[in-house]
Formats: C-alpha cells, structure tokens, sequence
C-alpha cells in the first residue's frame, strides 16, 4: 500500500490540530482554528518505502458539508483517537470513537485490526489538572487492542514523531483495509 489514510479523532479542543501540525511542522501553534475540516498531504519514506500519507483533521466548530464520524472511519485506513487527560468528557467521547471504530471495522481480519488504532491521551504537560489516570488509559487500549501513549503536542516534539511513525508504519504492513 502506498496511500495511507489516518483520522485523527475526538472531541473538540484536545489538540487534534496541534498534533498534525506539530507533526509536519516540527512547532506548536497555540491558537490554530480552522473552520473546516482538511486532509494534509505528506510524502515520506518508512523502512525505505515512499509512501504518501494522507491526515484528516476534523474541522473545529460545526461547520457545513462536515462528514460524519462513520464517513470519516470508513475512509480511513488508521485512527489517532485523542482525548486531553485534563478533560474527563473527552475521555468518554474518545472511548465511544475507539468502540465505535471496532463497530464498523468487525469485518477487518482480527490481525489487522488489532494496531489501526493509537489512543493517545494529549496535554501530558497539564498533569496538576489531571482528570483521567494514565491507568484508565492503558486500560482502554488493551480492552480496544490500540496502542497507547500520554504526551504533550506542546512539550514532547519526539514523541509526536513516534507516535504518528508508529501508526503509519502499522498500517502500511499491511494492516490497511481491503479496499474493493
Ligand atoms: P482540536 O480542536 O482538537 O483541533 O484542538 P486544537 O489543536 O485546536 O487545540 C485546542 C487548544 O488546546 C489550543 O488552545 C491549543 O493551544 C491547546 N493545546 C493543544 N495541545 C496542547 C498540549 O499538549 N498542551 C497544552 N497545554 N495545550 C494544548
Ligand atoms: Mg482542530
């Protein structure tokens, strides 16, 4: 596969936005508002292969013509479900996406579903005003087969790499859709 489709999903203000654009940008933009819903194109090569990486960031406020989340997770072939760890109702929201993903995927080899999805719960650097354990998270990403990490789009640059090279290095084994 040289087409690879994430989603980067959940619920308004976790910093879904920040993270893509710390990703192909290497800075953080405080204050990044969008009122509609984009797909950012990057080429790049992963264990030598060229591949062209599509990333869909849900617009911020309701806007019109937005898809819906079920258009969006049939679209894609790998998920980064977000949730702010200072947000308990983003933690919910997130935990319905990932439910909902595993939903509509059902017909996924059970193989290739297990590493499509990344939770990641986001804003590490507000931990003081922490309101989901980093326990609850795990928790959810071995009930839901995701792989998990807490980090900060602000603060931890590397780990945004990794978390956006991991995925898509997951998809493009193969672990994509079959598409008819
Ligand atoms: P989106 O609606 O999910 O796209 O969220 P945005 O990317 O627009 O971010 C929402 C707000 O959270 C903005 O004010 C960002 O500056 C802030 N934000 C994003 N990531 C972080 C982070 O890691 N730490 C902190 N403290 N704030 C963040
Ligand atoms: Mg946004």
């Amino acid at each position: 596969m040289n087409d690879i489709k994430l989603a980067i999903l959940g619920s308004e203000g976790v910093g879904k936005s920040a993270l893509i654009v710390r990703f192909l940008t290497r800075r953080f933009i405080g204050e990044y508002a969008s009122a509609s819903e984009c797909i950012y194109r990057k080429r790049l090569s992963i264990d030598g292969r060229q591949l062209n990486l599509e990333l869909y960031d849900p617009c911020s406020q309701a806007c019109e013509g937005k898809s819906t989340l079920n258009d969006q997770i049939h679209w894609a072939d790998g998920f980064v479900v977000v949730y702010d760890i200072s947000d308990r109702c983003s933690f919910s929201k997130a935990k319905a996406i990932v439910h909902l993903i595993r939903e509509l995927n059902l017909g996924v080899a059970k193989r290739d579903a297990d590493s499509l999805v990344f939770l990641v719960g986001n804003k590490q650097d507000l931990c003081h005003v922490r309101e989901v354990r980093r326990e609850e998270g795990q928790r959810l990403a071995a009930e839901s087969q995701c792989q998990f990490y807490e980090l900060s789009a602000a603060e931890h640059y590397q780990e945004v790499v990794l978390m956006f090279s991991k995925t898509v290095h997951n998809v493009s084994l193969g672990g994509g859709k079959a598409k008819e």
